[in-house]
């Protein structure tokens, strides 16, 4: 029996951090194994909020287009692809908006908690407040059955589910309303103890451009306050450093520094030299990997164009069936 079909994306907003990773790409590395995988560049989606910026948007989806290979990412075993270079997205999503009640946009939680953000720095635009049907269009487009969402994303992937249905509704069709395919997504605080995020400029990339710059954002990483001195006990479990070393340390990494922590045993220094050493174990060979293809310009195009071309294939197939079910 074919395994069900999964789809995911990441949305293309500049180099990928390791939010982006933990909370997302991560499990793409380990669902190839078991399903059929479309995954997505989302270069439209960058675009709601980077119109301005929009000469940026070709090289960021470059680089995360190589960076996810460099990791591991299949392209022959799974449909890797940019958004813009399959047109089929966007005809579904004129298809959707058509039949999507203002009301459940209105509704959207996101949209409401970003209203305000979105209105001072001039992306309060319909591209944005139109995401949730450009996002059921992408899914749809592959007849995906499978998304991997963390459990704070299932409202999200609710409305798609709710504009496929309408769809299937009015023109009798058949299209999979997706399910989610629930994934464990670690909370990850910022360098500075924050939410993880862009705009505050406390994210650590997946792939820091070196080694350097790796030790030096990882030394400027907040600890916990009350360890002033080096001879002052320490509360792990409200350091940044301390979950970073949960996730990128080995188990007994994780106990020398909680322990060492606890007794003053061992300074933040050391802490966070482990922690650096750790991630560079981690990210050295992925990152050379990357150069690598980034320098190799014609090898990484032929590899998005194979892959745009398998994922066009299977659009124009989904696009001839919803044509036929609404007799257009
Ligand atoms: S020793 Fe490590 S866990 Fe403890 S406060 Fe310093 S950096 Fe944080």
């Amino acid at each position: 029996m074919a395994s069900p079909r999964v789809m995911s994306g990441i949305r293309v907003t500049g180099p990928l951090h390791i939010g982006n990773y933990w909370g997302a790409f991560r499990n793409w590395l380990s669902l190839q194994k078991d399903y059929e995988c479309y995954f997505g560049v989302m270069d439209w989606h960058g675009m709601t909020t980077a119109y301005r910026k929009s000469e940026e948007i070709a090289p960021w989806t470059r680089e995360m287009y190589a960076e996810i290979l460099a990791w591991g990412l299949d392209p022959e075993k799974n449909t890797v692809f940019v958004q813009s270079q399959v047109h089929e997205h966007i005809e579904l999503f004129m298809i959707f908006a058509n039949l999507t009640p203002m009301g459940w946009l209105e509704r959207v939680t996101t949209w409401k908690d970003a209203e305000e953000e979105a209105k001072q720095n001039d992306t309060h635009n319909l591209g944005r407040f139109a995401y949730p049907v450009l996002q059921s269009a992408d899914i749809a487009i592959y007849r995906g059955e499978k998304v991997p969402v963390g459990q704070d994303q299932v409202a999200h992937l609710e409305i798609s589910r709710e504009i496929i249905r309408r769809f299937n509704n009015v023109y009798k069709a058949k299209l999979p309303e997706p399910q989610a395919l629930l994934t464990n997504v670690p909370s990850l605080p910022g360098l500075d103890g924050r939410k993880m995020s862009k705009s505050y400029g406390n994210t650590l990339l997946l792939t820091e451009p070196d080694e350097k710059t790796l030790r030096k954002k990882v030394n400027m990483m907040l600890t916990d306050p009350q360890r002033a001195r080096r001879e002052n006990p320490g509360n792990p479990e409200i350091c940044p450093v301390y979950s970073y070393h949960k996730l990128y340390s080995s188990a007994e990494d994780v106990e020398w520094a909680a322990t060492g922590c606890r007794t003053a045993g061992i300074g933040c220094g050391d802490c966070k030299g482990r922690l650096a050493q750790n991630i560079e174990n981690l990210t050295k060979e992925p990152r050379e990997q990357k150069k690598a293809l980034l320098a190799d310009s014609k090898k990484l195009q032929g590899l998005m164009d194979v892959g745009n071309e398998k994922a066009r294939k299977e659009a124009r197939k989904t696009l001839e069936i919803v044509r036929s079910c609404m007799k257009w």
